[in-house]
């Protein structure tokens, strides 16, 4: 299957990634703790760096947050993103104290002359800007104009912001245009992207709890990225953030887009399966985490099926009611004790990560 073919951004540098241009579309995330608790703060940066964030964002409510920002931007292992609303002084302190990019919503920040005075000041620094326009907070013309929140409303806002940039002759921006109905935000970045090229931040705002939050975030993400359009991506949940990650990462990897690891395959089960397969499935996804090499594993529910339905993968398991099979790319290998399955699984993924290490 051909990779997907993205649209061409400007690239924009936050900190010591890219977002936007030919570079990967990077995961971000944004901290839960209360920004000025600097060991809580830093704990979650990290551990959201671990669990693969490119970039994270934290909330600066007030001049305490900026004050610990500096050191937090000293310590933290990925740029930071400060998150401001409301009062444009913070920003200016978030850019003193080590943001990596500023994320305004110019909508509640004083509108365009306060944008273009924070961008100066963004400029030097060399420090970009998230234009975020969200469907929640438009402008009351807008609102009438197009009858609502609506897509057009969202990019027409976007764009009032931006020409007042690009007048500056400041470009240094990434835009997102955020609204809890996925629809209206397919439609919106869609809308955006025929007619600009800034870098996108992709996003279902206000998506829900973590299943539902996560469907909404593959759905809206997941369609716009296929459209080749995104450059940087955000789930938002009500749950861990971590788990704003996790799912960012199977977005991109369902869509070949980056890969973290391996991509396990498994049947949906049916009357042919003669054993308990959710549990066997869920080993083999806790043992996989070991893994960092892209192959495709497959867990089968029975033999007879199986191997053909996984033909893709590059070893697989198909369990059986006392013996299983192992198989490699559809084409069986050999017959294992059912409760040596695992066992033999691992074997042969311990192969496969001894020829990726030595490059074969
Ligand atoms: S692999 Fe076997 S058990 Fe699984 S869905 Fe297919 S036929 Fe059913």
């Amino acid at each position: 299957m051909d990779k997907i073919k993205r649209r061409v951004t400007r690239p924009v540098r936050v900190g010591g990634i890219t977002i936007g241009g030919d570079a990967p579309v990077t995961i971000q995330s944004m901290t839960t703790t209360r920004t000025e608790n600097y060991s809580a703060t830093l704990a979650q940066i990290e551990a959201l760096h671990e669990a693969g964030a490119d970039l994270v964002r934290v909330a600066v409510p007030d001049q305490g947050a900026a004050a610990i920002l500096k050191k937090l931007a000293a310590n933290s292992p990925v740029p930071l993103v400060a998150d401001i609303h409301f009062d444009i002084r913070l920003a200016y302190l978030a850019l003193d104290n080590g943001a990596a990019k500023i994320r305004i919503n110019p909508g509640n920040l004083g509108g365009r002359a306060k944008l273009t005075e924070l961008a100066r000041k963004a400029a030097g620094y060399r420090v970009p800007l998230r234009v975020g326009v969200n469907a929640g907070s438009l402008e009351k013309k807008l609102l009438e104009k197009h009858g609502g929140p609506t897509a057009a409303a969202l990019v027409e806002s976007a764009l009032g912001y931006l020409e007042a940039l690009e007048e500056i002759g400041f470009g240094d921006v990434v835009v997102s245009l955020k609204a809890s109905d996925v629809r209206t935000t397919i439609s919106a970045y869609r809308l955006f992207s025929e007619k600009k090229s800034y870098p996108l931040h992709l996003g279902v705002t206000g998506a829900g709890p973590a299943e539902a939050g996560s469907i909404k975030g593959a759905v809206g993400i997941g369609a716009l990225l296929a459209d080749g359009i995104g450059d940087t991506v955000r789930v938002s949940l009500t749950a861990s953030p971590l788990e704003e990650v996790r799912v960012a990462r199977h977005i991109l990897q369902a869509l070949d887009l980056r890969t973290f690891g391996p991509d396990l395959i498994s049947c949906p089960t049916c009357g042919r399966c003669e054993v308990e397969l959710v549990p066997l499935v869920n080993e083999v996804e806790k043992m996989l985490e070991a893994y960092s090499m892209p192959v495709k594993v497959a867990v089968m529910g029975c033999a007879v099926n199986g191997p053909g339905e996984a033909r893709e993968a590059e070893v697989g398991i198909c369990a059986g009611r006392k013996k299983g099979i192992l198989f490699r790319r559809g084409r069986v290998v050999r017959t294992v004790e059912q409760d040596r399955l695992l066992e033999a699984l691992k074997e042969e993924l311990d192969l496969l990560a001894a020829r990726e290490n030595d490059g074969a």
